[in-house]
């Protein structure tokens, strides 16, 4: 049995490529003062207009590679079906067990795609019963016969994690912060870049889809807006529900005038 933590902030999403275009330069500027990051994809891509699960898992691995993280995995939660159903917050309760995050990333908690904010919810869930000593997912999942993808057949001990954000690019709401990602922005592009059957140029679905070169160009645009915000060139907004604690009033960030 081991407790080992595999990762130090692990962002959950609904999509594949979720995390890409909402808090890839914020992991990516986490990697770079060695701080280890890790991704949960809670669907496969399965009701996509472009690309077969295969290709969106390629796609998802080589995005992983660039942006550096320790770990990335992906449930088999229906896409377009994320639910905030006990048997979804088991699997996402094993995997927080497995990784061991300090750091949970979640999407914002209103949208329009009922997938981003039934993962807010149904995250939060996860990390709360993923703290209850006398859950035994193991033993829930052998009682009700579910067999999970990927599975986990070792047990892996309670854990809560400390801190939860919201990714809220998305989202029309005042940031409580935003994390400067001005030396990450080209490296963030080419991690959403990876997921050629997406955003590659081409004919299927192209009334749909935007071409690449406006993608770039949108994607940089909110991310200047945002570090606009907080007087950065390129960032990215986050909420928390907490608020801020301070300790010495002379190292508070941001300008005021
Ligand atoms: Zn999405």
């Amino acid at each position: 049995m081991s407790s080992e933590p595999i990762a130090d902030v692990l962002a959950i999403a609904a999509h594949r490529d979720d995390v890409e275009q909402t808090c890839g330069g914020t992991l990516l500027r986490m990697r770079s003062i060695g701080v280890r990051t890790a991704i949960l994809d809670l669907t496969r891509g399965e009701a996509g207009t472009r690309g077969s699960v295969g290709e969106r898992e390629a796609e998802a691995n080589a995005a992983a590679e660039i942006l550096g993280v320790a770990w990335r995995g992906a449930l088999d939660i229906p896409d377009g079906r994320v639910e905030n159903t006990y048997e979804n917050r088991l699997k996402i309760v094993e995997v927080l067990r497995r990784v061991r995050p300090r750091v949970v990333i979640l999407p914002y908690w209103t949208g329009r795609h009922p997938d981003h904010y039934n993962t807010a919810t149904l995250g939060y869930e996860a990390c709360f019963l993923s703290g209850l000593a006398r859950l035994d997912t193991v033993a829930v999942r052998i009682q009700t016969g579910a067999e999970h993808n990927p599975p986990h057949a070792e047990y892996s001990p309670p854990h809560r994690p400390f801190k939860i954000v919201y990714a809220s690019l998305y989202a029309d709401v005042r940031p409580s912060f935003v994390v400067d990602i001005t030396g990450f922005i080209e490296d963030r592009h080419r991690a959403l870049m990876a997921y050629r059957s997406q955003y590659g140029n081409q004919q299927q679905g192209s009334g749909l889809f935007v071409p690449e070169e406006e993608i770039r160009e949108r994607t940089f645009s909110v991310a200047r807006h945002y570090g606009l915000l907080a007087g950065v060139r390129y960032a990215e907004p986050f909420v928390q529900k907490e608020v801020g604690l301070v300790d010495d009033l002379t190292l508070i960030p941001v300008q005021s005038m």
